[in-house]
């Protein structure tokens, strides 16, 4: 009997509970067994509880196989408190990889449409570890602002191994390291360590560019990157940059990963101004469910709910209000659940399948829904 995962599910604060809903709905949907350990944080479990990270929290996270995470912040607890959930999941957990697959799906419109017919499909591993460290930051009085950065050694090489073995496992074909190494003595560093460690891999094409030219090269043309790996800040604008072609905040998953835990969570945060309301893009929360099935291994399950989304976003009859529909949150996660279930039953074999960007019946979909904007 295939295994059963328990998955930690901490829904957070603001857009997180509505939007991580869909996420195990879809989960549910798929033919895997999961017990989801539920788990208030952030600013509602500090205002409730006296606590943002209540005992049973950090207990689910050391037992789950993963964590499910949506946002944390609220108006009215301070800022710090519910950061304590995320400097826990990321610094005392030590997530260090912050992975960011960012894809334009048919039938999203994109600033890019028309020019780049192939879209937009790369990846932004950032280092979630190191670089500007909130411990050695502060402000003089009203005049002197200050920052420190550091990256090291170690720090860099374990971020830029990760992004070649995710290159090479993936199939894909070239890595970038941006960097700004003609004046940060920080990023030289980063720069000659990703010199040493993609060395040993031969098979993957290396290439190095400095933070500004990137940015241009992907407003430009975004099929000129693959993998990128990158320090914090860079990652963070770059992401941003992207983001922006793919159809918004609401389209963009992410992974946080150390060597033996990891949590998914959407890059967005908690979006009050559409918390309550019903109106929030689940679809980064469910591509975040995603990329959770893959780092535990189960990668069909992974690749169904990518084709589930694509699927129903070519069809173009059910979408959020930021992707030009008027579909909530729920229906949206309804649609996608049950494609998910539909390509179960009919046992479509995925890897026969010609990619949806290619398949001329989605090139009349796309077509038709470009002009949507
Ligand atoms: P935080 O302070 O927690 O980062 P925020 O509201 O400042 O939260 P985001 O949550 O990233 O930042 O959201 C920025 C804007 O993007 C929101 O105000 C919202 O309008 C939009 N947005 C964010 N997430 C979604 C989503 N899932 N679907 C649709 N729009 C979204």
């Amino acid at each position: 009997m295939a295994r059963k995962y328990k998955i930690a599910v901490m829904p957070g604060d603001g857009i997180g509970p509505e939007v991580t809903a869909e996420a195990v709905k879809v989960l549910k949907a798929t033919d895997m067994r999961f017990e989801f350990l539920h788990c208030d944080v952030g600013g509602k479990a500090y205002l409730e509880r006296g606590d943002p990270l209540p005992p049973e929290a950090v207990e689910a996270s050391d037992e789950a196989d993963a964590v499910l995470f949506g946002a944390v912040g609220h108006d009215y607890a301070p800022y710090e408190i519910p950061r304590k959930v995320l400097v826990y999941l990321r610094v005392d957990k030590d997530a260090y990889v912050n992975l960011r697959p960012l894809k334009l799906y048919p039938g999203v419109y994109s600033p890019l449409w028309r020019r780049s017919s192939k879209g937009v499909d790369l990846v932004i591993v950032r280092d979630n570890a190191e670089g500007f460290s909130l411990q050695h930051s502060g402000l003089l009085g009203n005049s002197i602002g200050t920052d420190r950065r550091v990256i090291t050694h170690f720090g860099a090489q374990r971020i830029i191994r990760f992004a070649c073995d995710y290159t090479v496992k993936k199939g894909r074909k070239k890595i970038t390291c941006v960097d700004q190494s003609n004046w940060l003595f920080s990023d030289k560093l980063f720069r000659n360590v990703f010199s040493e460690v993609v060395e040993r891999y031969p098979n993957v094409r290396r290439d190095f560019r400095h933070v500004d030219v990137a940015a241009m090269m992907l407003t430009r043309n975004p099929l000129n990157f693959d993998v990128i790996v990158t320090p914090d800040i860079y990652g963070d604008i770059l992401s941003g940059v992207v983001i922006g072609m793919i159809g918004g905040v609401g389209m963009a998953p992410s992974a946080c990963i150390g060597d033996n835990f990891a949590f998914f969570e959407p890059v967005h945060g908690t979006a009050w101004d559409l918390a309550g309301k019903g109106i929030a893009n689940p679809i980064a929360s469910i591509l975040s469910a995603k990329l959770m099935l893959e780092w535990l291994r189960e990668e069909e399950a992974a690749q169904i709910i990518d084709t589930a989304v694509s699927e129903v976003l070519a069809e173009g009859k059910v979408r959020t209000r930021d992707l030009g529909g008027n579909s909530s949150t729920s229906e949206v996660g309804d649609a996608i659940a049950a494609k998910v279930r539909e390509i179960h039953d009919e046992g479509i074999c995925l890897q026969d399948q010609p990619s949806l960007e290619e398949s001329p019946q989605n090139r009349r979909r796309c077509e038709t829904l470009s002009d949507f904007k």
